[in-house]
């Protein structure tokens, strides 16, 4: 690639002396051309220097003392280094910074700041999900009522009485149970940012980059206090590994170790709460599980008879319903997750839309019990199986 761009810029100096020798072309001509040759000869030469110039150092700067800084590599080694001169009023504390390769002096900053940079990579919101949404699980809304929602709101009654809360819980249970919207209603109830990640894009998508940004989401969500830093499929960072020689897997257990860490960094009582999710706790690793990390275990498992007529209760709630006995219905779909039983009430629906019908009646439902038994419709039952 270099060699063509030498090539083609002797070639207009080739050129530029041929035209200007050229006896036979008028003046006026010969100067357009040789202007038009010098500005692409600059272009080319500027293009040729920006392709030699050597890769720069992505680091963040810690600190400062005057022109000198240190700066944190991603693989958490640290240097004391000097900033460059036109530099030094422009760059903070926490910036992302470039450095050159062998003296890592710093040249220049990144335009965009980190928190905007982890904002892209996340979730966040402030979800309206409300506890009258979620059917069933009632002992699992007490439990995370109690050492999530009471600590955010009242965290003097814990000071008073002595104790710490929890500084996270890990909801663990089959695929479509609900974990998810338990977390964002948690969120919703004590008015947090809901920041959410998924484990295992943490670790696949960002190769590299997962300690640090474990470490900017929890920055975040400090800034956004108070906030639920909601991390689904927790078992993608945090599971048993008998053998970490490969490359890959190193890097995951860097950003394991970061998010341990950032959860032993913070106070019980700061306003910020972890909630992992996952379906394998089987494969957890028991670091994550010790006293004042993810300790609180609330097992989320499929919904029971009464659970599933509670589900059906939410999820038709704004439906047309011509004398459905959803006693009947729930007694059907024995096994179904929360979600299978939304996906029943949507199907439902379309048997009635097929018909031209704006009631929806107890056989579309029997239809689409079977239609989602038979996993045409996905709502996470190949994955509720393997819990049996
Ligand atoms: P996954 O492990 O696959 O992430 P999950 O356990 O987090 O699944 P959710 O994402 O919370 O499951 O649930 C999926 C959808 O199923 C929800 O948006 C909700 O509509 C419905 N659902 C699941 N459980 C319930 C429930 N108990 N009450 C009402 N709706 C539910």
């Amino acid at each position: 690639m270099m060699v063509n761009f030498i090539n083609k810029i002797d070639l207009l100096i080739f050129m530029s002396i041929l035209s200007k020798r050229s006896g036979d072309i008028s003046s006026y001509s010969v100067n357009e051309e040789n202007k038009k040759l010098k500005e692409t000869l600059f272009a080319l030469k500027k293009e040729l220097n920006t392709l030699k110039e050597p890769p720069l150092v992505v680091c963040d700067l810690i600190k400062i003392f005057n022109d000198k800084g240190i700066v944190r590599l991603s693989n958490g080694n640290s240097f004391f280094v000097n900033i460059s001169p036109g530099l030094i009023d422009k760059v903070k504390l926490g910036d992302s910074v470039l450095a050159e390769q062998k003296s890592l002096t710093i040249i220049d900053k990144i335009g965009a700041s980190k928190k905007f940079e982890v904002e892209n990579f996340v979730i966040m919101e402030k979800p309206k999900v409300r506890w009258s949404s979620i059917g069933g699980l009632k002992s699992q809304i007490k439990e995370i009522y109690e050492v999530v929602e009471l600590p955010m709101k009242n965290p003097e009654l814990f000071e008073k009485v002595g104790i710490e809360p929890p500084r996270g819980i890990l909801l663990y249970g089959p695929s479509g149970t609900g974990k998810t919207i338990l977390a964002k209603a948690v969120a919703a109830s004590t008015n947090s940012t809901f920041i959410q990640i998924v484990g295992s894009e943490l670790v696949q998508k960002f190769i590299g980059e997962g300690a640090k940004l474990v470490r900017d989401i929890f920055k975040l969500a400090r800034e956004k206090a108070p906030s639920i830093i909601f991390i689904d499929e927790v078992d993608s960072i945090a599971s048993e590994r008998v053998d970490i020689g490969t490359s890959g897997e190193r890097e995951v257990q860097r950003t394991f170790m970061q998010l341990l860490n950032e959860i032993d960094g913070f106070k019980p009582l700061d306003n910020v709460k972890i909630i992992g999710a996952t379906n394998r706790i089987d494969v957890l690793d028991g670091a994550i599980l010790r006293p004042g990390r993810l300790d609180r275990l609330i097992h989320v498992p499929l919904p029971d008879d009464e659970g599933r007529k509670e589900i059906f209760k939410v999820h038709t709630q704004n439906m047309n319903l011509e004398s459905v006995d959803f006693r009947q219905v729930a007694s059907l779909t024995n096994s179904f997750s929360g979600a299978e039983i939304k996906s029943v009430c949507t199907e439902a629906g379309y048997f009635a839309i097929r018909e031209k019908r704006v009631d929806v009646g107890m056989k579309d439902f029997l239809l689409a019990v079977d239609k989602v038994r038979q996993g045409d419709i996905s709502g996470g039952a190949s994955k509720a199986s393997m819990f049996g």
